[in-house]
């Protein structure tokens, strides 16, 4: 059975593209309720697979990245539907920036979901130095079992950044399920035996019917999806990173989601 995850970031009443505000979230959480979903961890979806477990018909994954303050609040709305989610933090974001968790917070959040890794500074793990690549992954996890008291056994890539490198360092660190940005759906044996996990990102201007294809994993949805990835991972593999960054830029200059 195939099954979407969704990648969430801030959870926010703010203007930027990635946040979706908390009535939002409310609402898709309510949403997969009312419809009979099981929405999971990264971790819990690791561990159903790991014991064989079928999936159920009506699956998905719900994932935070970066480690806004507000993962707290968004873990509540999560939890208050018997739901569970895994919270992808950037070690570096956290201990610098005033909007995400300090480490008191880091510990209370692990108690209301899994908690994984993000790098420790964002960069793209796919275009660093191999030992570097390795460097974040590594410190990412010690930074969160110092902080919870918890080995870390998810990650989500920064940036999407994700080659078969990044994803075998990933394992051999310690890391069971390694997200990434592909908008492409699931299939449970898959993840078990490569350790990724393909996540669609939610985003502020996504209505909830755009929220509902995903999850029902409506073919049309993904077939524009899957040949908008092909094209970016072609031109990952010709361009460097600032090149990248530039050309979605002016590609959001152009097409405003
Ligand atoms: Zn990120």
């Amino acid at each position: 059975m195939a099954f979407a995850t969704l990648m969430y970031h801030d959870v926010i009443d703010g203007s930027g593209e990635y946040d979706v505000s908390p009535a939002q979230l409310l609402e898709h959480m309510r949403w997969l309720d009312g419809e009979g979903y099981v929405a999971e961890s990264a971790a819990a979806a690791r561990a159903r697979l790991e014991r064989g477990d079928a999936l159920p018909e009506r699956y998905v994954v719900l994932t935070f990245d970066d480690g806004f303050r507000s993962f707290l609040r968004a873990a509540e709305v999560v939890n208050r539907f018997g739901f569970s989610a895994s919270f992808f933090l950037t070690r570096d974001l956290c201990q610098e920036r005033a909007d995400h968790l300090d480490p008191a917070e880091v510990r209370e959040l692990s108690e209301l979901g899994d908690v994984g890794g993000h790098g420790t500074t964002h960069s793209m793990l796919s275009k660093l130095p191999r030992e570097q690549a390795r460097a974040e992954l590594r410190e990412a996890r010690e930074w969160i079992q110092q902080t919870t008291g918890k080995a870390a056994t998810t990650m989500s890539a920064p940036q999407g950044g994700i080659d078969r490198n990044v994803v075998r360092m990933a394992r051999e660190e310690g890391y069971a399920v390694i997200g990434n940005s592909r908008e492409w759906p699931n299939r449970g044996p898959q993840v078990l035996s490569s350790g990724v996990l393909h996540r669609v990102p939610v985003l502020r201007s996504h209505s909830l019917d755009h929220v509902k294809r995903i999850v029902s994993l409506e073919p049309r949805f993904y077939a524009r999806r899957g040949a908008r990835f092909l094209l970016r991972e072609a031109l990952w593999t010709v361009m460097n990173e600032e090149q990248v960054n530039r050309l979605a830029r002016l590609r959001k200059r152009l097409i405003p989601q």
